[in-house]
């Protein structure tokens, strides 16, 4: 049986007729304990095993996930990847991110279809154009690639928006070329099985139900296959943090919002890159099947339904005819959400938490798959260190208490701007 993907190892396959692959990773059943335990088999808690495993040399590991591995945010999102921040507590994050998927199919053995396409965030003002500089002078203080296009080359580079009618006018954008996008589910694959290869048990059905504590430190895990020793526990169960933190006792700075998606037919190659719209809030790329991927904001409901709705679909269809009025007889294929863990200054949170031996990774907002590998090394960082990595210093949960909030959004500090 073949696990290991080759040019060699494709041939031979295809003259088998494909029948001699492995299953991509092992089904162990769970051990008594483990040294340590990630709730959640979504890509950060798989990233995080396989950094634990390769980099920090922790094998005698598992995942717990409830459901199927991908099943989470992983395979829901709309798979864009960039580093175009602003702020220094979240730069180096993003660009050793960036950084880690530029290298990820070599060192995970795996095809995820990474695409450095592009990213180009349009704006449509004279304030969001002083913004959109700030924001690219950050950047390239940072080494990191960034580039202000001009109206023009904007209308080169995409020729299909509108430029002559349109309700809120393209000034230009903010193109970020090594940003692009990744086929998500893949992602969570290729960790699953390059963490197994190295030892980690994945366990799927495995439903946290319960944190045992015993004088202020994690013991174990109650779990719907029954109780899992560990002193060190990770949480990364993204849009589920809330109700999986209450099993310790702890409230977090994070509510649930469902974040909506669809797809269209698929249609012959148009958009070459990813583009924001500056005037409202809708992201759009083609996928490599042709379908023309949507996404746009969360809905202002709290709620853990994993499901989309109308009126949010509605909205963003708003935004994508106000952009591109083209595409307004595209047929819609499918559309799904996810539910996504929301803080209140938009950045994550990588820290211990009051718990002795509990770690927790979470408040992606709608921006965590880009994070992935970046969250999966600082995560792993933290619970062998137990010291946050260097690029991750920022995202301390105490800074809700604190007051040193990180907001990258620029709806606070930056509101001259708009
Ligand atoms: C529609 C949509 C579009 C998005 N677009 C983008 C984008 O383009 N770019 C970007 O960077 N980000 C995007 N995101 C956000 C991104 O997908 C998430 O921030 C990121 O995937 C969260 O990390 P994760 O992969 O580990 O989460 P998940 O895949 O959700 O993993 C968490 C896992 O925890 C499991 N779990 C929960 N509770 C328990 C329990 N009690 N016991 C055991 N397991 C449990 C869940 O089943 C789940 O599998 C998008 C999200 C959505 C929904």
């Amino acid at each position: 049986m073949t696990r290991h993907f080759s040019i060699a190892a494709l041939l031979a396959q295809a003259a088998r007729g494909q029948k001699g692959w492995a299953p991509q990773w092992r089904t162990p059943a769970p051990k008594a304990e483990y040294d340590a335990l990630i709730v959640g088999g979504g890509g950060h808690g798989l990233a995080c095993a396989y950094y634990l495993a390769r980099r920090y040399g922790l094998t005698n590991i598992a995942v717990i996930e409830k459901g199927l591995v991908g099943s989470g945010n992983v395979g829901r999102n709309t798979t864009i990847i960039r580093s175009n921040y602003l702020l220094p507590g979240n730069i180096p994050f993003y660009e050793t991110s960036l950084k880690l998927w530029e290298g990820l199919e070599q060192d995970i053995n795996y095809n995820a279809m990474i695409s450095q396409r592009g990213v180009l965030n349009l704006f449509h003002s004279d304030g969001q154009r002083d913004a959109a500089v700030r924001r690219g002078n950050a950047m390239l203080l940072h080494g990191i690639d960034a580039q202000l296009l001009s109206r023009e080359e904007v209308r080169a580079r995409a020729p299909f928006l509108d430029f002559d009618t349109a309700r809120f006018p393209i000034m230009g954008g903010l193109l970020q070329q090594r940003g692009g996008t990744v086929r998500h589910d893949a992602v969570a694959w290729g960790y699953a099985r390059a963490a197994d290869k190295l030892g980690v048990d994945i366990l799927q059905h495995c439903e946290l139900t319960g944190l045992r504590i015993e004088n202020g430190a994690v013991i174990g895990a109650e779990t719907s296959r029954g109780f899992i020793r560990a002193r060190k526990i990770g949480l990364s169960v993204a849009g589920n943090s809330s109700r999986v933190a209450a099993m310790a006792g702890l409230r977090l700075p994070i509510e649930s919002h469902v974040l909506t998606a669809f797809v269209s037919e698929g249609i012959k190659p148009l958009i070459d890159c990813v583009i924001t719209f500056g005037a409202g809030h809708f992201y759009i790329s083609q996928s490599d099947k042709g379908g023309l991927v949507f996404g746009a904001s969360v809905d202002g409901y709290n709620s853990y339904a994993q499901r989309g709705n109308l009126p949010c679909m509605e909205e963003t269809c708003e935004e994508a005819m106000a952009l591109m009025p083209s595409i307004g007889r595209l047929r819609m294929l499918r559309s799904w959400g996810g539910v996504m863990d929301m803080t209140m200054d938009g950045s994550p949170i990588i820290d211990r938490t009051p718990v002795d031996g509990l770690y927790l990774n979470g408040g992606w907002c709608i921006g965590g798959f880009k994070a992935t590998p970046a969250a999966g090394l600082c995560l792993a960082h933290l619970m062998a260190k137990d010291e946050p990595h260097p690029v991750a210093t920022a995202y301390r949960l105490d800074r809700f208490a604190t007051g040193q909030l990180l907001d990258e959004t620029g709806g606070g500090t930056n509101m001259a701007l708009h």
